[in-house]
């Protein structure tokens, strides 16, 4: 049996039509379908907010789940008409959020949230969508059934918040319970562990779940409904007339999501790469033919003259310099600092070492802690430590940039010639791209200088 699987964002749950739409581009599939969804928009952010607050509030309890429930009605309000349909949905919705009140209740009675129950929690967005998903499908005539992912044994390796799922336990399971099933619907966001505890996949994480779930069942394709165009060839605020690009390769996409691309989570591609199964990505507001994806994400096609791809950004990054004479070359230095990084749980980007200088780029949210750390391992061969805040990673993207001889300098010397100072370039670390590093306030120049001479 064939499957797609697509997935909804919560960029595709905010109103009335967002629904219709999903029902009209259901309808344009003949093959069988697994369909992941995110939670409601903003939802998962309402849940983490609500946690810390229940901790020590217990009114708040109530006022999150009637604003939940309120929120749910309102959108059966406007797309059921049969009263009685809509009331007995309500119902159904209702039953799962006494569940949800139920764990804010143990959080509020601790006065703590363990792991295992801040996942559980955040998870119930997406548990919420699938239901109201499903059912509203069902009263389209559309023959869907909701399984939940530890219904469907999507096992992970049990890490809390940020997990990866487990596919030689994880592929069987699902295969089983998806057989003979004409339309499945699975609350994206999170998997479970080998002794059944709910572990999210990371902010953002639906992408990774469908992903995964495509691998599980090797989905002929990964159909992502968006609000936005597809990739571009850069930011429509920083480039006049950016143009959509047709084709990627699965590495391309990765690295554009990677330093800034928000339009794919970056650990979408991992799970189906190697399958080769394809990622297309359609706009929600204007699908019509399936045949025609906005964007493809498939196995590289061969390395033509105008390499790079696009230009991307991200200023969500700070590097964490290390200074002192021949620090580059010293031996222990960098692995002293990463292991240390790496058991405060900091995210590194991306190492760039010189004679004289580690530069490690770090998430700008733990910049600061980073550099904190860093000063308390008190090295001896580290005589300073700066933490740089206002820079902006530009990456330029294209499969065949490390075989066009001689590219990365000529962008550096293109962009050079508008007299922006790039701090650090990085190219070689990935195959498809190279990185350039410039102060937040050369941003835009950058982006445009390598968009406008080598983005054709
Ligand atoms: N709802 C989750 C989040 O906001 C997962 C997702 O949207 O993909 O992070
Ligand atoms: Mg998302």
């Amino acid at each position: 049996m064939s499957y797609n699987v697509l997935k909804f964002g919560g960029s595709n749950l905010k109103q009335k039509d967002d629904i219709l739409r999903i029902v009209n581009v259901i309808g344009k599939y003949d093959a069988s379908l697994v369909i992941v969804v995110s939670a409601f928009y903003g939802v998962t952010d309402i849940l983490i907010n609500a946690i810390e607050k229940v901790k020590n509030d217990e009114s708040s309890i109530k006022e999150l789940t009637d604003s939940l429930l309120a929120l749910k009605k309102e959108t059966l309000d406007e797309v059921i008409d049969n009263v009685t349909i809509r009331e007995e949905i309500f119902e159904a919705v209702k039953t799962r959020v006494k569940k949800l009140k139920r764990y804010l209740q143990g959080v509020n009675f601790f006065g703590d949230t363990p792991a295992f129950v801040n996942d559980t929690i955040l998870s119930y967005g997406e548990r919420l969508s699938s239901l109201m998903l499903c059912e509203i499908l069902k009263y389209f005539k559309i023959d869907a059934e909701e399984i939940l992912p530890e219904e469907l044994g999507l096992i992970t390796d049990g890490e809390f918040l940020n997990a990866t799922v487990d596919f030689s336990i994880s592929a069987k399971n699902v295969k089983a319970a998806v057989k003979n099933k004409k339309i499945v619907i699975v609350p994206g966001f999170y998997g479970v562990s080998a002794e059944g505890k709910t572990t999210l996949l990371g902010r953002g994480g639906s992408d990774y779940s469908a992903a995964a779930i495509a691998k599980c069942i090797n989905a002929s394709s990964l159909d992502l409904f968006k609000d936005v165009d597809g990739f571009l060839t850069a930011d429509p605020r920083y480039v006049k007339n950016p143009r959509r690009i047709e084709t990627l390769s699965y590495m391309e996409s990765a690295e554009l999501s990677y330093f800034g691309a928000k339009i794919l989570h970056p650990r979408t591609v991992e799970p189906l790469r190697q399958a080769g199964i394809p990622i297309r990505i359609y706009n929600i507001a204007t699908v019509e033919d399936l045949s025609h994806p906005l964007t493809t994400i498939q196995r590289a096609s061969n390395v033509h003259d105008d390499v790079i791809k696009s230009v991307t950004f991200s200023d969500d990054i700070g590097i964490l310099k290390l200074k002192g004479a021949g620090i580059g070359n010293k031996p222990g230095i960098l692995s002293k600092v990463t292991s240390a990084m790496d058991h405060s749980g900091i995210n590194i980007k991306s190492v760039i070492t010189s004679q004289t200088t580690i530069n490690i780029l770090i998430e700008m949210s733990q910049l600061k802690k980073s550099a904190e750390l860093v000063k308390s391992l008190d090295i001896h061969s580290v005589s300073e430590i700066i933490a740089e805040d206002d820079i902006s990673v530009i990456a330029a993207v294209g499969n065949g940039i490390m075989e066009k001889v001689g590219l990365a300098g000529r962008i550096f010397t293109a962009v050079s010639l508008k007299g922006i100072n790039i701090e650090i370039i990085s190219v070689g670390a990935s195959p498809v791209a190279a990185y350039f590093i410039v102060k937040k306030t050369d941003r835009a120049a950058t982006i445009r200088a390598i968009h406008d001479e080598y983005v054709k």
